[in-house]
Parts: structure tokens; C-alpha cells; sequence
């Protein structure tokens, strides 16, 4: 199968060969772990997670690495050398501020101040959440999910490389820099050019940085300093390193090689954060390139707005599950299905209305699995890729992750007649490999039922509906539904009576 993606090296689609058959590089850009990560960081994490599962079930091994990023990113990240504060630290601040909101509960984080801790907390929270979410490397940590803080020193080596290779220096503020100028392909990811860069960069970059570089646009490889709590020794002084230079090493050194074959991010990291990932690995590494495919997800909107903080209008992953978008509990499985449903190279609009239509879809999966199931004892046939309707879904995604094209392959099929269910079940259970929404292997059960404990118990109060209408009493049987409704069910008539399954979103 030939496959297909839009590289935004060149703008092209382009045909996609991993540089060893079979087995499949890839490096993505993870979480800054200063903050609970929210759901426009998940579109692109799990736009990674689709790359690699539709990469894996078409035959490929993947070998996919994710770093955290736990310094060195600044909170003025847009100037090439990273102005401002560290984000860790910055958020030490915050959290002070952020305790009356109850965001983060009032002792979870021992020392705010210590941004070890801080970004410990938010590891743990983000691997909670990525999990939850179905993303198959979070249950991979931290074997292929690496932290910045823990490959300092391989930071260090590529640098002195980049130095004896004439392509970094030390500038007369002590900071080491990477040299533009000896990276004739510098601006080419992004379309920039170096005069470009310099016109641009009046006013963004403090005038004494300016004094201690060769060119503005040189960036920060290794800052002395002092006063950064989070720091190092090196040869250059005690420190701590630039935010790009944790990329460029840690895909090295995780997966063995100086050129890789896919490389993902959000559109805002073309620049400078992958532009300069570019002009490190190259420079060490002497190659043409550093990522054969560079793939970037589009920004995910709110109600066709930018999600900001003062809008109103952002939401962490923890807050959608949690209710605050639709007023009711989310099954991580629909959120995922909402995240993955749209095409990557296109601005995701979240609405209240797209999750809940995201609801519908995961309930008419999970109900068609269960039905198969019911039907085959789970014995599911074998089958392989050129089964018709596999083919058809994969050919699909082999067309730059055309996901409309494969989810407009898998529902009227599911609506067509299954004459041979134990075929139908290895179909979908190929498909559910990929979207993992139906069942999804790691979420808890979609039917949960209330029970026990509390005293709810939604077997009983169907029967209830059931009795009452037997003897007449429909005031009392639209009480009890009622009831349930509130309780987020949703009640229905079946041949064996009601049944309340729970509300999705
Ligand atoms: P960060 O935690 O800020 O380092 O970002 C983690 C990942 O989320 C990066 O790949 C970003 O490009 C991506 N990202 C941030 N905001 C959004 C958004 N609104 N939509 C899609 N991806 C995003
Ligand atoms: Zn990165």
C-alpha cells in the first residue's frame, strides 16, 4: 500500500517509505509540564497516536519517542533565543496565585517553589490524562517517553559537537549560540529568510543579547546562569540549556539515529522550535536531514475562536471529562473519538455540539462491538488488510490520514447486514487497534453502572420503571426516569424491558 503524507518540508504530499523497511522512527514534541496540558496539546499528541497506529496495523514496527519538556522553555518563546522566564519556574509563581482557584489541590505539590516538583506533578498528571485518552506511548514512560532534565549531559556533548564543528560559539555574554549563518537551510522549514530574521527580530530580542551575538537570529544553546534553579555544570559555566537542543538529543540518543523518519508537532513549533532542531541535528550529525517527514497539526479552535485563558474558553483535558464543556461526566473514549475525527491539516473547531454528535458515534461503535460480541462469543475470524472494507479504511489513511474518507467507510458498513458476525468482529477489531473507542482497551467500561455503594442501582430502578407500568402507576415509572435521567442515564425501551445506559457526554 502506497502511503502518502504532507511534508511540511516542502509543502508537498509525498510518498512515504520508512528509511529501514518496516520499522518505522518517529519523534514527537511532548508537554511542557508546567500546567494540566489542555485539549488543543491532545489534538496533536493524538494525531501523533493515529500516525503510529495506523503505521503499526498496516505492518510497520514503530519505534515513537516523546519528550518532556521540564526546562529550558521560556515563556517568550518566539524569539529564536528564548526570552523571558523558564516556564518551570514561572509556574512556581503561578501556582501560588492559581491555590485559590483549587486547580491544584491544596498540598499535592509539597514545594512550589521547586520546580522538580512542579513538573513531577504535572508528568504525573499528564501521563493520567494521556492514558485515559488511549495514547499508546503513555503506557510506554518512561522507557521511550524521556525527560529533558535527565539528558543533560548528551545536551552538553552535542553542543561541544556543534562548537568543533564551527556551527555554535561562545558569545561575549558567555551564553553559547547557534550560528545561522553556518546553516545555509536555516529558514527553509519555516520560509524564512536569514534578512527576514533580521529585520524581524528588532525589538524582541533585549539589545544586549543582540551586542553578544553574531546574527539576532542565533539562538541559545547553553545560558550561564546562575540564579536559574534548575541548573548545571559545564564547560561554559554553570547553567541551563536552550529549549530546541533537548529535541535534537533526545531523538538521537532514544532512537539510535542521526536521520529519522517522521517528525510531529503543532504548527506553532515550525518555528523557531523545529527550524532550530533542524540546524542542530544537521550540523552535528553533518546529514541532509534530521526528519525525512515533518508533520504538523493545525491548531485546535473553541466555538471557532483561539482558546485563551481570558476568553473563557480553555479547557484542560480534565475539564471537559469532568463536565465543564456539556454539564455531565465525559467517557475519555468520546473526547478521543472528538480529537481524532478531524483532519489534522485543518483548524479543529470544539464545540459542545461536535462532542456530543462524538457521543453518538462512540455509543453506535460500543453497541455494534457489544451486538458482535453477543453474537460470535467473541470468536472473531481471521482476516488481513485486503479484506474489503480494511482496505477501503486503510487506503483511506494512507491518503495523508484521510479519517472523514475512513470513518465514511466504517459506518454504513456498520449499518449494512453482517451475515458472517465472526468476520464483522475481526473487521472491527482491526479498525479498533487504530481508534480505540470501541471498546477502548484501557478506559473504564462504557456501560459502568451505578450500584451498590451510593444504593443506586440502575438494574433495580429499570425494573422499578418496569413494575410501575405494569400496575398502571406512570407517574411513578416517569419519577424513577426521571431520576435516572438525572443521574445521567439514558432510558430506553428494549425486548427485555427498560434499560439506562449512561450518557456519554
Ligand atoms: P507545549 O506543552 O506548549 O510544549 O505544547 C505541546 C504540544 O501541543 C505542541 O506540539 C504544540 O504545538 C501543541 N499545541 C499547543 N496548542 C495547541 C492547539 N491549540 N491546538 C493543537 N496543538 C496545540
Ligand atoms: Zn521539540
Amino acid at each position: 500500500m502506497a502511503i502518502r503524507f504532507y511534508n511540511s518540508l516542502n509543502h508537498q504530499t509525498e510518498e512515504f517509505q520508512p528509511l529501514e523497511p518496516g520499522t518505522v522512527r518517529m519523534y514527537s514534541c511532548g508537554p511542557t509540564v508546567y500546567d494540566f496540558a489542555h485539549i488543543g496539546n491532545f489534538r496533536s499528541f493524538l494525531f501523533a497516536d493515529l500516525i503510529r497506529r495506523f503505521l503499526e496495523v498496516i505492518g510497520n514496527d514503530v519505534i515513537h519517542v516523546m519528550n518532556i519538556t521540564d526546562v529550558g522553555h521560556m515563556t517568550d518563546d518566539q524569539v529564536a533565543d528564548g526570552g523571558g522566564e523558564d516556564k518551570m519556574e514561572a509556574a512556581a509563581k503561578r501556582l501560588k496565585e492559581d491555590k485559590k482557584s483549587g486547580r491544584v489541590p491544596d498540598g499535592a505539590i509539597e514545594n512550589p517553589d521547586d520546580p522538580y516538583q512542579v513538573a513531577d506533578f504535572f508528568t504525573k498528571a499528564f501521563l493520567e490524562d494521556a492514558r485515559k485518552l488511549g495514547l499508546k506511548i503513555a503506557f510506554e514512560y518512561p522507557q521511550r517517553i524521556p525527560h529533558a532534565t535527565n539528558n543533560i549531559t548528551e545536551m552538553q556533548e552535542m553542543i561541544s559537537q556543534l562548537i568543533e564543528n564551527g556551527h555554535a560559539y561562545v558569545g561575549t555574554d558567555g551564553a553559547v549560540y547557534y550560528s545561522v549563518e553556518s546553516f545555509p537551510k536555516y529558514g527553509s522549514l519555516s520560509g524564512n529568510t536569514l534578512e527576514q530574521l533580521r529585520e524581524g527580530s528588532g525589538g524582541r530580542v533585549q539589545e544586549t543579547d543582540q551586542a553578544a551575538k553574531r546574527h539576532p537570529a542565533d539562538f541559545l544553546l547553553w545560558k550561564p546562569d546562575q540564579s536559574h534553579i534548575m541548573k548545571w555544570d559545564s564547560p561554559w559555566g554553570t547553567g541551563y540549556p536552550g529549549w530546541h537542543i533537548e529535541c535534537s538529543v533526545m531523538a538521537r540518543k532514544l532512537l539510535g539515529r542521526e536521520v529519522i523518519d517522521i517528525h510531529t508537532g503543532g504548527e506553532d513549533l515550525i518555528f523557531p522550535h523545529h527550524e532550530c532542531e533542524i540546524a542542530q541535528s544537521c550540523g552535528a550529525s553533518g546529514k541532509d536531514y534530521f526528519a525525512r517527514f515533518w508533520m504538523h497539526a493545525r491548531f485546535l479552535m473553541v466555538e471557532g475562536e483561539k482558546m485563551s485563558k481570558s476568553k473563557g474558553n480553555f479547557y484542560t483535558v480534565r475539564d471537559v471529562l469532568g463536565g465543564k464543556v456539556t454539564g455531565r461526566e465525559v467517557h475519555p473514549a468520546v473526547l478521543r473519538y472528538e480529537l481524532l475525527r478531524s483532519h489534522y491539516g485543518s483548524n479543529m473547531n470544539f464545540t459542545e455540539k461536535g462532542l456530543k454528535d462524538s457521543a453518538t458515534a462512540v455509543r453506535k461503535l460500543n453497541e455494534f462491538n457489544k451486538m458482535l460480541e453477543a453474537k460470535t462469543g467473541g470468536e472473531a475470524a481471521e482476516v488481513d488488510n485486503s479484506h474489503p472494507v480494511l482496505a477501503d479504511f486503510l487506503n483511506a489513511l494512507s491518503d495523508n490520514l484521510n479519517i472523514s474518507g475512513a470513518l465514511g467507510v466504517l459506518f454504513p458498513w456498520m449499518s449494512g447486514s453482517h451475515d458472517n458476525p465472526q468476520e464483522s468482529l475481526a473487521v472491527l477489531r482491526t479498525i479498533n487497534r487504530i481508534l480505540d473507542v470501541a471498546p477502548m482497551e484501557h478506559a473504564a467500561d462504557l456501560e459502568e453502572e451505578g450500584g451498590g455503594d451510593d444504593g443506586f442501582d440502575v438494574k433495580a430502578l429499570c425494573k422499578g420503571i418496569d413494575d410501575a407500568r405494569a400496575s398502571k402507576d406512570y407517574a411513578k415509572a416517569d419519577e424513577i426516569r426521571n431520576q435516572l435521567q438525572d443521574a445521567g442515564y439514558e432510558v430506553r425501551n428494549s425486548p427485555e424491558g427498560t434499560v439506562a445506559t449512561r450518557q456519554l457526554a
